[in-house]
């Protein structure tokens, strides 16, 4: 039976204040980690091929999750142009996108469509795919991805609206569990007149499932 839970007290309860961030391991403790699993798929570490396995793997890391070593915001911001009264859609479509999911650190892979407003300014597209990938190369969900992406577009540019769609197929659904292959996952955030007006919403989705997207309204 499990140990009954010690009643926390009304006055330590209400505030969960953050706990206080984590030391970032040695490279060494990195690569005796990555030991450990391979012991625990059921090979031996010491084995030749896998001698040089955890570092190659540690690099891998480096790169896959190098998201977390850049701030979004700071980087949008520096990159804004001044628009003459352009105060179209603005649409960037089929942005590659690959993550890994949270649960699983599987990964996710598929494309990002982004969309937006503009009142005064724009972004330009590499500032666009670098948003993608910055909150892309992190251990994510799906659905905080796409409204990160959303969010911090919507704060920085301030536009009339904001939509974002991301399409993906995850790993951890086709290459394990259910192993239910092309099964695509659809999650969008619409911000702004994407939201509130159905004539800006349908004009963006027709636009992304266009000849070369494949977005549908879900
Ligand atoms: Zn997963």
């Amino acid at each position: 039976m499990a140990a009954p839970r010690r009643k926390a007290s009304k006055a330590a309860a209400p505030k969960r204040s953050a706990p206080a961030p984590l030391a970032k391991p040695s490279r060494d403790e990195v690569h005796e980690a990555i030991r450990t699993m391979i012991r625990w798929a059921g090979d031996d570490p010491r084995r030749e091929g896998l001698l040089e396995t955890p570092d190659r793997v540690a690099r891998a890391w480096e790169e896959l999750f190098q998201g977390y070593n850049e701030d979004p915001v700071e980087f949008l911001k520096g990159g804004f142009e001044e628009i003459e009264g352009y105060d179209e859609m603005v649409v960037l479509r089929d942005i590659r996108m690959e993550s890994h999911c949270e649960h699983h650190m599987m990964p996710f892979v598929g494309r990002v469509h982004v969309a937006y407003l503009p009142t005064k300014r724009v972004v330009g597209i590499s500032k666009l795919a670098r948003l993608v990938d910055v909150y892309a190369k992190r251990l994510q969900i799906q659905e905080k991805l796409t409204a990160q992406i959303a969010n911090s577009l919507n704060d920085v540019l301030r536009p009339r609206g904001v939509g974002v769609i991301v399409q993906a197929v995850h790993h951890c659904m086709t290459t394990r569990g259910v192993h239910k292959s092309g099964v695509e996952m659809v999650t969008s955030q619409m911000l702004g007149a994407f939201r509130d007006d159905a004539r800006t919403r349908r004009e963006f989705l027709s636009i992304v499932s266009g000849p070369q997207g494949r977005a549908s309204e879900s």
